[in-house]
């Protein structure tokens, strides 16, 4: 790896830094945010201005929201994600997680993926460390739930959900089957109501080739804690798009939390009780908490505070000189809605991305720097294959054109050319074949059938892959049949 014109890490400890020929900017975070500041600061500023660093534990920037289409199939996972070396040029990356940063010395702690933590030094720090999700202590929950913010989370609910019918379908008892069956989603915002509404339209088309299993066994669940979904778009549309998932035969409960789940076995605060294989959590999120090992100032939520400008400061709304921050982490106020902070949400972070890297690129230059302001466009959500629902300029939109916009505005924002074809290619594709329908559930063991070959056997043993079957719970014949 070449820093530029300053040492490769680690910075050896206690030694102090050598001097640089040219300022280092460090980028935490990849994402939607680290990914377009990165490219707009190595636009605006050649390398003989500035060292641009990015640091991420994952190699790629990830688009999400077309997770909920590649949850479903429409979209293959690989396409709505940018790998940070190949978009990234000129720009140096190191995959690694933050753990810490010591400001008052501009020095940053990162863990590779294998061998010792080490440090970093830098002149100018942007903070884009994003948001996870935000659980709560309830029963069960860690061990029984997964989220829905990764790729690989995507994948795996698709591969999981199709594993699930597959094993349903071959298999007798009932109360298994219904629990196989019964798929659960806890969180009705944005996130949550296209994930399940996605997911559904799969199952529910998949179910041509499973004859075992009839449209009324698949049972899907919303949890939401308010009195309604979708908030970001209002009573109407929100009310609309209710009245859709239960024309569905979706179950929603309102006003409704998941008081435990504890072996799959769901209770909510309304005495609601059922069993479910999956549960899917996608109740809001919370800035990132490795925000809390660093000395940058944070408000009450433990974001980073920030002027319009894009810089962090005290509460005082002194400025914090060389640090940087946008996006999920970030405090930052909505000129457009004053005594408001910025909502966390790709719209608002890219173009605080892309703002934040003029705004630095001046700085460097001793220009002036701009506030940050965006008046939000509007909410397009997809429901489903052709079934959406979106306002935009105040313009509300239901069913097919809503879904098609939906399409439009996202393949608009998908980062490069290549990715946008793809994109487009897989639709077509889809549409053409219908979506693929097929379970890597193996893939999240792949080792499985090689180690099953490779153990030592006893004499008169079974073979391995008759009792993997059976410890899964697989296909079981009952007696007597
Ligand atoms: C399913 C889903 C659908 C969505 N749909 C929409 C939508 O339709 N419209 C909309 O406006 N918004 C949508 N959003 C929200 C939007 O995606 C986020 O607001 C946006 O991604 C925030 O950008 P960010 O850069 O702040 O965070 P992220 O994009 O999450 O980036 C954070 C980055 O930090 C990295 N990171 C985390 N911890 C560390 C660490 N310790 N060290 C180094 N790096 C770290 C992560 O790997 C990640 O790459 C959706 C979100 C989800 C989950």
């Amino acid at each position: 790896m070449t820093l530029e014109s300053t040492p490769a890490t680690p910075d050896a400890g206690t030694k102090a830094p050598r001097p640089r020929k040219v300022p280092r900017i460090v980028v935490l975070g990849g994402g939607y945010v680290g990914f377009y500041a990165a490219l707009r600061l190595r636009r605006r500023l050649g390398r003989r201005d500035a060292a641009i660093v990015v640091v991420d534990p994952r190699s790629y920037m990830t688009y999400q929201p077309f997770l909920p289409e590649a949850a479903a199939g429409s979209l293959e996972p690989r396409h709505v994600v940018v790998s940070h070396r190949r978009e990234l040029r000129g720009v140096d990356v190191l995959t690694g997680r933050v753990t810490g940063v010591t400001h008052a010395e501009r020095k940053v702690r990162i863990a590779p993926v294998e061998g010792e933590q080490y440090e970093i030094t830098y002149d100018h720090l942007v903070v884009a460390l994003g948001s996870v999700a935000r659980t709560l202590p309830i029963p069960g929950l860690a061990e029984q739930a997964m989220g829905f913010k990764q790729v690989e989370e995507a994948i795996a609910l698709r591969n999981h959900v199709l594993t699930k019918l597959d094993v349903a379908a071959s298999t007798w008892d009932k109360a298994l089957r219904r629990r196989m069956l019964t798929f659960t989603f806890v969180g009705g915002g944005f996130a949550g109501i296209e994930a399940i509404a996605e997911v559904e339209d799969m199952a529910r088309n998949a179910l041509r080739y499973y004859d075992g299993i009839d449209a009324e066994d698949l049972r899907f669940v919303m949890i939401e804690g308010s009195d309604r979904i979708l908030p970001e778009l209002g009573e109407e549309m929100g009310g609309y798009t209710l009245e859709q998932l239960r024309r569905r035969n979706i179950e929603v409960y309102l006003s409704t939390f998941l008081s435990s789940c504890v072996d799959g076995h769901v209770v909510t605060s309304t005495g609601v009780e059922f069993d479910s294989d999956t549960i899917v959590w996608t109740a809001g999120v919370k800035a990132n908490p490795v925000l809390g090992s660093t000395d940058l100032p944070l408000d009450p939520q433990g974001r980073v505070r920030a002027l319009p400008t894009l810089q962090v400061a005290h509460e005082d709304g002194t400025v914090v000189d060389g640090a940087w921050t946008a996006g999920d982490c970030a405090a930052v106020p909505d000129l457009a809605n004053p005594g408001r902070m910025c909502s966390p949400s790709a719209q608002h972070a890219v173009r605080q991305a892309r703002h934040l890297g003029d705004n630095l690129a001046k700085h460097l230059r001793s220009a002036a720097v701009s506030d940050y302001e965006h008046k939000h466009v509007g909410t397009v959500a997809s429901l489903g294959l052709y079934k959406g629902v979106a306002q935009v300029y105040g313009v509300k939109l239901r069913g097919f054109p809503a879904w098609f916009m939906h399409r439009t505005y996202h393949m608009a924002q998908m980062p490069t050319f290549n990715r946008k074809v793809r994109i487009v290619l897989d639709w077509t594709l889809a549409l053409l074949f219908r979506r693929e329908l097929v379970a890597l559930g193996r893939l999240h063991d792949p080792r499985a059938d090689f180690r099953d070959a490779s153990a030592p056997r006893p004499k008169g043993a079974t073979q391995p892959a008759d009792k993997g079957a059976k410890a899964a719970g697989g296909a079981r014949t009952p007696v007597g049949s």
